[in-house]
């Protein structure tokens, strides 16, 4: 029987995969309404605490009044409009690049980067944890592609050794699942050593890493010619939507004139870049957002040790808690619900199997408070927890 999507459905659920999606009815913040129930999350991606500030609301809302709604059009015809461009230049100047372009959103960003700057004839190599968006553009591409063992240099060398044509190197700056920093001196210098380009996706540093909250770069102080192709989203610490490419004129010029995701798509409202205008002048000058942050990290990781929980290794705010098994993590993110607290589980595809966890994000809107009662409720939750809970086989 053709499109048999009963039994795919059937089968995702009793392998523990089946994705629900949490209704949310109140803005983002710690404070939460999901499904009728007020919760404590840790989930979001808005580490600032920016999505919800009344300055940013402020900037949307006057940038509607005076642009209107619609971007109207792509840009190349008549959707790039001032706003944008503005937000362009200041994401230049944020980066120390000559240049910077706005796409409508993260994935398209990096479809875009990497199918703009190779094709058939090329490589291209990336981390094999990186986001599914780079690992989707790195198919695309039609170059050939594979991908190294995480954050392993030695192992990019042995690729790099059999790669033709252009070759692009592919790295997130933080890993969005696990947290952990790449480590970029050790990358670079082997895609050099190659006369490779790098590329880093850098949607959780921004705003986090960095004096500035100019993200990895900036935190570990490498230059355009160590990344050439620098990549950031706006969803996430900014607060608001989007993402930018920055780098040379002519690596921007060349995604204007190649990149397809970003030719074909209408421009995202002229309002949001007003909004992210806002959120970009807090986001550089309120540096206690990400000493409050530093210091709700620590609190989270002693607190998470000495309960004996296994945390990776991650200096972020992405601290996801190793469960395994897909059936342990979802069983413990409904035992904090139980609780009042909001901890989605992460499972196989989006992470590798085996390897399923809670991913728990802390926010600089979070209180020291706020991260206590996680703990607390972690320590009854776990006491629930079966100490195994083996998960049916998925097909791949
Ligand atoms: C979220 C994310 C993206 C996608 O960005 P969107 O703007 O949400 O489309 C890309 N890369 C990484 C590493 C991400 O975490």
């Amino acid at each position: 029987m053709p499109f048999d999507l009963s039994t795919r459905l059937a089968e995702r659920r009793a392998a523990h995969l089946y994705r629900k999606r949490p209704l949310l009815e109140a803005p983002q913040g710690p404070r939460v309404v999901v499904d009728g129930e007020q919760l404590l999350a840790f989930c979001s991606n808005d580490y600032l605490g920016l999505a919800n500030h009344p300055l940013v609301i402020e900037a949307f809302v006057e940038g509607a009044r005076r642009w209107g709604v619609g971007g109207g059009a792509s840009h190349l015809v008549i959707g790039h409009s001032t706003p944008h461009h503005q937000l362009e230049e200041a994401l230049a100047e944020f980066t120390g690049r000559p240049r910077a372009l706005l796409l409508s959103s993260g994935y398209m960003a990096n479809l875009g980067a990497v199918t703009a700057l190779t094709g058939q004839g090329d490589t291209v190599l990336e981390d094999r944890l990186n986001h599914a968006s780079l690992l989707d553009a790195g198919l695309l591409s039609g170059a050939r592609f594979s991908r190294y063992l995480h954050n392993d240099p030695e192992s990019l060398r042995g690729r790099l050794a059999k790669a033709e044509g252009n070759t692009l190197v592919v790295t997130d700056g933080v890993f969005s699942m696990d947290g952990d920093v790449a480590d970029l001196p050790s990358i670079c210098a082997v895609a050099e050593a190659h006369r490779a380009w790098v590329m880093v996706d850098d949607a959780h540093g921004f705003g986090c890493l960095g004096a500035t909250g100019g993200g990895i770069v900036e935190h570990l102080g490498l230059s355009m010619d160590q990344v050439p192709v620098l990549m950031g989203t706006l969803g996430k610490a900014f607060g608001t939507s989007g993402a930018f490419v920055a780098g040379s004129d002519e690596l921007i010029e060349t995604l204007i004139q190649f990149a397809r995701p970003y030719i074909y798509t209408t421009s995202q409202p002229p309002a949001v870049a007003c909004a992210t205008l806002k959120s970009l002048e807090l986001l550089r000058g309120e540096h206690w957002r990400r000493e409050r942050l530093a210091e709700l990290i620590s609190l989270f990781r002693e607190g998470a040790a000495s309960m004996g929980l296994e945390l990776m290794d991650s200096p972020t705010p992405i601290q996801p808690i190793l469960l395994g098994s897909s059936h342990r993590a979802l069983m413990l993110s409904a035992a904090l619900r139980r609780r009042g607290i909001l901890v989605t589980a992460i499972r196989p595809p989006t992470v590798p199997r085996g390897t399923a966890r809670l991913r728990v994000t802390l926010s600089a809107a979070h209180t020291r408070a706020d991260v206590e009662e996680l703990l607390e409720a972690l320590q009854a939750s776990l006491r629930e927890l079966p100490l195994q809970a083996k998960d049916a086989e998925e097909k791949p």
